[in-house]
């Protein structure tokens, strides 16, 4: 049972200490490079949802492409050490793996927004009168210029084809039970449902079994943005039954900035004449793509929903971390995340309550209802409190109004790091 419960003698950096002693993936921190202040010690980096740190692994593996592009040039298609003609290959069974689907659903491929158009081309298919979107209230924006475009793209008025979900006022987050009950009131004219999942400003973790089994039932689709759930919470994408995901790999999955983005197509789908896709010469069988014939004949997997020829440099600057986490495991990971965030929570709690409202939900033992991120609502000076945390070392984000989201990340962040970003905002609580 992972520990989420914590007493007053855990209040000291003694005790963050004596976590991080007895944490098994404590040694992994030391994989990552960390920007650092002018004294050359490293930040409190809590922006890992923004952008993950660089894995040490990535610089050799990007001087080893550069080496195999200046050895073999055009042979480097095949010859490679890891042939380029191939290299989505590489990385395509380790997602399978942080997503919990089959070998062949998930493939590697162009940025995220790009992917999501791709897979609305293929899953958005509205009729007159089934043509509706249900997304988050606080989507991100790129989701909700994507669903809009898509929408006037088939003809419809986003204003009246895009349903988003309503939290209670002055929330955040809100319950499974609301979500369920807003998705069921669109009714026969829901064609998508498409969450972002853990939301990108909340935090939350929806229930994807349920919502996708509700939308199923209601003659949906269903997908799910993970930008902010891969590698960051425990994902069963097959046996949750959703028809589609994207998500980017520069987050949580340290690929690197601009890093190559993925897609899990569910294996039902594979295969079908009757499922519409924008196609590109990556689709078609392996065997037969240099012969340059004049019909595509599709990969049966997700792979058919590749286009092009793959960037070289991003697919292979994520392989270090994959590596990562294939050696470290979704399980361990998200258990450590449990009790790393719960500590934030609890030290904020106990020395700047009065000042500090956590917004996203709080943990529960019996299923996911957030991943790592937590955001906070500062009661007094959220500007001057960002102020104080830049001039310290910490590095979160902040969104208008006045949410700061920071996000301990298991695989390189410590019980130090936490217990420090707590001191420097009770410290300034104290002082205002
Ligand atoms: C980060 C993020 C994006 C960013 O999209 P890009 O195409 O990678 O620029 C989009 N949607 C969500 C939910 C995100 O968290």
């Amino acid at each position: 049972m992972t520990q989420v419960n914590f007493t007053s003698e855990h209040n000291s950096l003694a005790a963050a200490r004596q976590f991080d002693q007895a944490d098994e993936l404590a040694g992994f921190r030391a994989e990552f490079t960390f920007p650092k202040n002018s004294e050359g010690e490293p930040l409190l980096y809590f922006a890992g949802h923004s952008l993950g740190l660089m894995p040490n692994g990535a610089r050799e593996m990007l001087n080893a492409e550069c080496d195999a592009w200046g050895k073999y040039a055009v042979k480097g298609h095949f010859e490679a050490d890891h042939p380029w003609a191939r290299s989505h290959t590489f990385v395509a069974d380790s997602l399978a793996r942080i997503a919990g689907a089959k070998p062949g659903e998930v493939v590697a491929m162009n940025t995220l927004t790009v992917n999501l158009h791709l897979m609305l081309v293929s899953f958005y298919r509205p009729t007159r009168n089934r043509y509706k979107i249900l997304i988050e209230k606080n989507a991100f924006p790129s989701d909700q210029y994507a669903v809009d475009s898509q929408a006037r793209f088939h003809g419809f008025d986003p204003g009246d084809a895009i349903v988003e979900l309503q939290p209670e006022p002055g929330r955040l987050a809100m319950t499974d039970q609301d979500v369920l009950e807003q998705i069921e009131a669109v009714g026969d004219e829901l064609a998508l449902v498409m969450l972002g999942n853990c939301n990108y400003l909340s935090g939350q973790c929806f229930d994807m079994r349920a919502i996708t089994e509700l939308g199923h039932r209601m003659g949906a689709m269903v997908g799910f943005n993970l930008a902010h759930g891969a590698g960051n919470i425990l994902l069963d994408l097959h046996d949750d039954n959703a028809d589609f995901a994207v998500w980017c790999c520069y987050k949580f999955l340290n690929a690197g900035p601009g890093g190559i983005a993925a897609a899990f197509v569910h294996e039902r789908h594979h295969g079908r004449g009757d499922i519409p896709r924008f196609e590109g010469w990556w689709g078609t069988k392996e065997q037969d793509r240099f012969k340059m014939r004049r019909r595509i004949d599709p990969i049966p997997t997700a792979e058919a929903w590749a286009m092009s020829n793959p960037p070289i440099f991003q697919m292979s600057a994520l392989r270090p971390s994959l590596e990562l986490f294939d050696a470290a495991t979704m399980p361990r990971l998200r258990e450590k995340s449990v009790k790393l965030t719960s500590y934030l929570e609890w030290l904020l709690k106990e020395n700047a309550g009065d000042f500090v409202e956590v917004m996203t939900p709080p943990h529960s033992p019996e299923k996911q209802t957030r991943g790592c991120t937590l955001s906070l609502r500062f009661r007094k000076d959220p500007r001057g409190m960002l102020q104080v945390l830049s001039e310290k070392g910490a590095v979160t984000d902040f969104r208008e109004p006045d949410i700061i989201r920071l996000a301990p990340i298991p695989l390189y962040n410590s019980f130090e790091d936490v217990y420090r970003f707590s001191e420097i905002v009770a410290g300034f609580c104290d002082s205002v």
